[in-house]
């Protein structure tokens, strides 16, 4: 049986498709994931080994205070670079990176099958479509209708309870937040930053000169949405 969740997860990708990585994996889809920033040391920038250009057809907002960074950038090597390269210098050197966390994923287990309606309201027409016990969901968007949560998915709304016995539909699984509330904020948080999580998922883009030379980006993991650690205890260590 596990008792460590595997601290990071590697994969590589090619440089053209990187950007589909925040889109397409399992752990991304439908999170917020933000920029972090740079993973390059200054000296490393300083030494100049590496150009990077704005991937081809890229949308740029002109107005940006700093230029703005992809994942799928044209990186390539400097004279400098292609030096170092030849003479093996440098192998492990990371030459360009971006970091980037998430900012909350908000994912709901559903316990028992909750028919879609149109808007968040009891009294509301259904889409006439539901979502089937054992699934897991993200929400869009949430609201609260007096006391209820509900969650947008799809073609509407569902609610998080039975709208007549209160018993529980779909189930908080996502980010958990700093307040200890899981989606939402727990009851009793004040509510000073809204949006802040506690997940840990850090995604981490980067290339070393090899990489550059290949086309090709490394892509980190680590973390993940819900620390599932305090589902379990481990036994206590023996004296
Ligand atoms: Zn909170
Ligand atoms: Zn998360």
């Amino acid at each position: 049986m596990p008792t460590k969740v595997a601290s990071q997860r590697l994969f590589l990708v090619r440089e053209e498709h990187a950007a589909k990585f925040i889109e397409e994996f399992p752990d991304c889809v439908g999170s917020n994931i933000l920029s972090v920033g740079l993973t390059v040391e200054k000296a490393t920038l300083d030494a100049k080994l590496v150009t990077s250009e704005p991937p081809v057809g890229a949308i740029r907002n002109t107005q940006a205070a700093r230029p703005q960074r992809f994942v799928n950038e044209r990186v390539r090597l400097t004279e400098a670079g292609v030096a170092d390269l030849a003479r093996g210098v440098r192998k492990k050197l990371i030459v360009w990176g971006l970091r980037y966390r998430c900012g909350g994923i908000n994912t709901y287990v559903c316990e028992s099958s909750t028919a879609i309606s149109a808007t968040p309201d009891a009294t509301t027409q259904l889409v006439g479509r539901s979502i089937v016990t054992g699934t897991t969901v993200v929400a869009t968007d949430t609201m609260e209708v007096t006391g209820k949560t509900w969650i947008r998915v799809g073609p509407g709304w569902a609610c998080c309870v039975d709208t007549h016995t209160g018993a529980i539909k779909l189930r908080a699984a996502g980010c958990k937040r700093q307040c200890g509330g899981t989606c939402a904020c727990a009851v009793d948080c004040q509510k000073q930053v809204k949006k802040r999580h506690e997940c840990d998922l850090q995604i981490k883009f980067e290339r070393t000169l090899t990489l550059v030379n290949h086309g090709l980006v490394r892509v980190t993991v680590t973390g993940q949405h819900t620390d599932s650690r305090t589902a379990w205890s481990p036994l206590p260590v023996e004296n």
